[in-house]
């Protein structure tokens, strides 16, 4: 059954009966006591909490245009109903005497707010936004078309819905902005490369209710705690007799449910990772047929590689000059076909696999006891337990978050983890894979939809200007030879076309040069961005639902930069720290402070329609419940409302450069004085239509304007126009939503492919043509997913096949076509050699080494190389001060909780705010007896960058590690505290401004898990 807004309205609108029946009890014997119950004769609306990946789907209950209650959506596969105190709050998000409802204006050299009206506002914003970008727009560098603007920048967000995220990626580029982020840079950037370039596409690999079927779960980080209602999951997977290992520095909640505890060092995963690696190949503990079917350990690779532990730390072609790699010999050997050479034995010293067990060969018991502080005995009955999952009727799950992204190391520490379950066998089979759990609400669709520095929506890389001059250029130096990412080309073709319609044609490149181009693939990222406004490069800043006074490392640095813009708009629900930072703490004389700041009241999720995709890649569709309060409304309202001030404001410009914005397809039919527009047309675009009749095989396939049916059908001619391919299928016909449907699950259908849409094409568990062998048979029964049938000529099973439907196992490598370069046995598809790679190339390196964070009590045991070293570090002198262990002897990680989310919307929610007491820092028994500190007490954290004060909360859940035979004490400090807040407890000073300004090489991720500190008793 598909689902409409209406049908929704017309099954759970009427009474709260009608919703019993629904639910399938009978509300007779309390048909008196339902007399009064709060929510009878309201209307009912699908909501979806907005605050974690989770993504809750909730119940809005209304009435005469006002939420009365929200509560957890019992039908919802993945949750069953369930809530954390987060989503049982979200009635205060909406209903909150914070909320800001007017347009507030604070002039430069002004001391307070003022009112003004919505009308004044935009305009105002619509002409700093113009003034800006003609002072400073770039047209062409070195003879190169680059339409670029360094002028400006846009933190899109997180939070915002997928459309909303679209719209911004669709307008900033065209406008030349090239700064565009949202807060997955500083939370999981690393994420998508390490998955991507292992399997292919850089997202959860399962779905969370599949955890169920796992035999042993490893989570990285404080599941229980973070993503709390997903992990009831891991909790009837333990009560259908799995064991779960729980890797952390400190005891959590999760810990407390877990067989085995094995606290680490932070930022030592690697090494940690390595040490299971080591014990896989030494123990022959590795699932041999998948590993030599499914992945690339067969393939030989240049005779010239050296992986580190032949190069003492480095891989071949180390440059210490410019501190980069050049990876020529980080290839395979070919044959006379172009096919790499292979040794299914495996022997041959230059298989992959050889590499692999060289490189990890130092890795061992002792070391891992050494670096990580884990005792041998116990990394011992960790790696027993885990690798048992080896075997083919074994499933292992690994979940990870924070603790492994980031990190000057943050994309190798978590590859780590993705080459062990592929050495296991535990990809793409049923209870096995890998649990990237998201943070915010809509970080992973906001990711999907390109408002990142470096890509487009559907993850083609924005271009650069050197290599990419030309369409041409680009299309020869992107898009893979072979894999279904060969298909590329008709992806971002249909991309243009939704975005300039009839101006982007054949003859000009489907207006490829209306994109900004970059100059450097480096130079754009959150913290650059923010270096850059201290700099007073970046002068004008729109920043959506995001709080970079507080969540971005070296917040005080942070702070600093937004104060020295010359505008600032700030579109959100609350004033929050970054609206009011001119009068932050530290700021003496709000008078002294230049910028020029516009607050644009926003709506959250209950008072507009849209989708957020959550953590296992599922959308899920929200309907606006009631009106915004006052002149707030929904973010899409200001994104489109910019946009078509911008049109007006560019009228009649003859000018090339304006081009971009004149030809932007920009019609979502916006409506009555707020301009909300119609979010299930951007949904249209983004699924994807014909822009003509398409014809096949003589017959018609589409009509002009008629939705495609996914993304097999995209076209590079011109013909189809796809906002972002990998969503395409969510809105398959006119009025047919598929994020809307909520539907319980069919018996046996445990996935619960009638619940919302999960990209890629409603597939639930990724790469499942793994779950068979050679001849498409399951590798056992307990982990099959999908399987050949001989008889039906085809794959089925229990979910979608990741993997043409129709291929036999024993089918050769198509020579062209959409699946070119692939065979019957390639499970990772869009990998161009369709193998999972042990073996593959990063900006530090084809195989995860261990360097220690750039701040650590010891040097690196394992190589003469100490600190990754490639990674970026900004050079910004004393403000990047790097401490030494000899001043700053603590260990320091940071983290979340339960009750509070990242950096801060819930401060602004007394329900939660009440629940703490203020800011702390948790830390051992041991420290405080040294430092003679009392619980509760007022301490200064101190690193080299700064200093905050918290109080101490003294327990044993940390506990001094011994590191390579010393003793060193690790202490953590959750991050949600800030300036602005409900209540006092609400307010506390800023964790980020410890952590200093470091990236990892690939995605310049911060290192905010593992930094030096000193902890001093009182306020000093
Ligand atoms: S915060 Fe996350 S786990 Fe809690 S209710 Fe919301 S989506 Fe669910």
């Amino acid at each position: 059954m598909e689902f409409t807004r209406r049908d929704f309205l017309k099954t759970t609108g009427a009474t709260t009966a009608v919703l019993a029946a629904g639910l399938g009890f009978d509300l007779k014997p309390v048909q008196a006591y339902a007399q009064s119950l709060r929510i009878k004769e309201a209307k009912v609306f699908p909501g979806v909490c907005p605050y974690c990946a989770v993504g809750c789907a909730q119940l809005i209950y209304v009435k005469d245009n006002r939420i009365i209650d929200i509560e957890g959506d019992p039908n919802t596969p993945h949750t069953e109903g369930a809530l954390c105190p987060k989503g049982s709050s979200t009635y205060q998000v909406s209903i909150n005497e914070r909320r800001v409802t007017k347009g507030l204006y604070r002039a430069p050299g002004s001391d307070r707010w003022e009112e003004k009206p919505l009308a004044w506002m935009m305009e105002q914003v619509a002409q700093r936004v113009k003034k800006t970008r003609d002072a400073t727009f770039v047209e062409t560098e070195k003879g190169i078309t680059v339409n670029r603007t360094d002028g400006l920048a846009w933190m899109g967000s997180s939070v915002l819905d997928n459309e909303e995220n679209y719209l911004i990626a669709k307008l900033a580029r065209s406008l030349g902005i090239v700064y565009l982020e949202n807060s997955a840079r500083v939370c999981h950037s690393a994420t998508v490369p390490a998955l991507g370039v292992t399997y292919g596409r850089g997202a959860m690999t399962t779905n969370l209710i599949d955890a169920m079927h796992s035999d042993v779960i490893m989570p990285t980080s404080n599941w229980a705690e973070c993503h709390p209602v997903s992990y009831k999951w891991v909790m009837k997977a333990k009560e259908r007799g799995a064991k779960i290992i729980h890797v952390d520095p400190r005891f959590t909640r999760t810990s407390a449910t877990a067989d085995i505890w094995a606290p680490i060092r932070s930022g030592t995963n690697t090494a940690f990772f390595g040490g299971l690696i080591n014990y896989a190949i030494q123990k022959k503990k590795y699932h041999h047929d998948y590993v030599v079917l499914h992945t690339n350990a067969a393939f030989l690779l240049d005779p010239e590689f050296k992986n580190a532990t032949e190069l003492n730390g480095l891989f071949t072609g180390y440059d210490a000059a410019t501190r980069k790699y050049d990876p020529k010999t980080w290839r395979y050997q070919l044959d006379e076909n172009g096919n790499p050479k292979k040794d299914t034995t495996l022997q041959h010293p230059q298989t992959v696999f050889q590499h692999l067990r060289r490189h990890y060969s130092r890795y061992t018991p002792e070391m891992v006891e050494k670096v990580c502080g884990l005792p041998k005995a116990k990394f011992l009955e960790v790696a027993e337990l885990f690798c048992s999952t080896g075997a083919p009727d074994k499933a292992g799950a690994i979940g990870y978050a924070l603790q492994l992204n980031q990190s000057t190391n943050g994309v190798q520490q978590i590859r780590s983890l993705t080459i062990l379950q592929l050495l296991l066998g535990n990809v793409g089979i049923k209870g096995g894979g890998v649990f990237a759990l998201r943070g915010h609400s809509n970080v992973q669709g906001a990711t999907d939809m390109g408002t990142l520095y470096h890509m487009l929506p559907g993850y083609p890389p924005m271009p650069l200007r050197d290599p990419h001059p030309t369409y041409k250029d680009f299309a020869e130096k992107v898009y893979p030879r072979t894999g279904y990412f060969s298909n590329m080309g008709k992806f971002m073709v249909s991309q243009l076309k939704a975005w300039y319609g009839d101006a982007a044609t054949k003859e000009n490149d489907f207006a490829y040069d209306y994109l900004p181009k970059r100059a450097s693939a480096d130079d754009y990222s959150h913290q650059h961005m923010l270096v850059e406004m201290v700099k007073g490069k970046v002068k004008g800043f729109i920043v959506m639902g995001q709080n970079p006074a507080v969540d971005s490392p070296n917040a005080k640095l942070a702070r600093d930069g937004l104060r020295n813009l010359d505008w600032m708009v700030v579109v959100d629900l609350f004033e929050t720290d970054t609206a009011a930072v001119w009068k932050a703490p530290e700021v003496t004389d709000p008078k002294a402070v230049k910028v020029e700041v516009f607050f644009l009241p926003a709506a959250p999720a209950a008072e507009k329609d849209g989708s957020l995709t959550n953590t296992m890649r599922l959308l899920q569709w929200h309907v606006k419940a009631v009106e915004p309060p006052g002149e707030a409304r929904s973010d899409a309202a200001f994104i489109v409302d910019l946009g078509l001030r911008m049109k007006q404001l560019y009228a009649g410009s003859k000018a090339k450069k304006d081009r971009p914005i004149l030809d932007l397809v920009w019609d979502y039919k916006p409506q009555g004085p707020k301009v909300e527009p119609n979010m299930e047309l951007v949904l249209k675009e983004i699924n994807g239509y014909a822009t003509q009749d398409i014809l096949k095989d003589g017959q018609v396939l589409y009509k002009k304007g008629q939705p495609i049916k996914g993304f097999g059908d995209c076209r590079d001619d011109g013909s189809t126009a796809c906002g972002n391919w990998i969503y395409s299928g969510v809105y398959p016909e006119e009025g047919k939503n598929l994020a809307l449907r909520r539907e319980k699950s069919a018996p046996g259908d445990y996935l619960a492919h009638n619940w919302g849409f999960v990209w890629p094409a409603n597939r639930r568990i990724l790469y499942n043509r793994a779950s068979a062998d050679a001849q498409g048979r399951p590798w056992s029964e307990k982990t099959k997913v999908i399987w050949w049938d001989a008889a039906q000529k085809k794959w089925v099973g229990i979910d979608v096949p990741d993997f043409k439907a129709d291929l036999p196992p024993d089918a050769p490598k198509f020579a062209e076509g959409p699946f070119k370069g692939l065979s019957g046995q390639d499970a990772f598809i869009m990998r161009a050699d369709g193998k999972g790679a042990l073996f593959g190339p990063l900006a530090d390196g084809p195989f995860p080494e261990h360097y220690e964070p750039y701040e650590a009590p010891i040097k690196n045991l394992l190589s003469r190389v100490d600190k990754n070293p490639v990674a970026k570090v900004w050079d910004i002198g004393e403000r990047n001060r790097l401490g030494k262990p000899e001043e700053f002897p603590i260990v320091l990680t940071t983290y979340r909780l339960t009750e509070h989310h990242a950096a801060g919307m819930s401060r602004h929610v007394p329900w939660l705010s009440e629940l703490f007491f203020g800011h702390f820092i948790e830390m051992s028994p041991e420290l405080a007896a040294e430092r003679g500190i009392q619980s509760g007490e007022m301490v200064t954290i101190v690193s080299a960058r700064g200093k905050i004060q918290a109080r101490a909360l003294v327990t044993e859940r940390f506990r001094p590690f011994i590191i390579n035979g010393k003793k060193v004490h690790h202490v953590g400090i959750p991050w949600h505290w800030g300036y602005q807040g409900a209540v006092p407890s609400a307010k506390g000073e800023i964790t980020n401004d410890l952590v200093a300004s470091l990236g990892d090489p690939t995605t310049f991720i911060q290192e905010s898990k593992a930094l030096l500190c000193d902890v001093r008793k009182g306020e000093v």
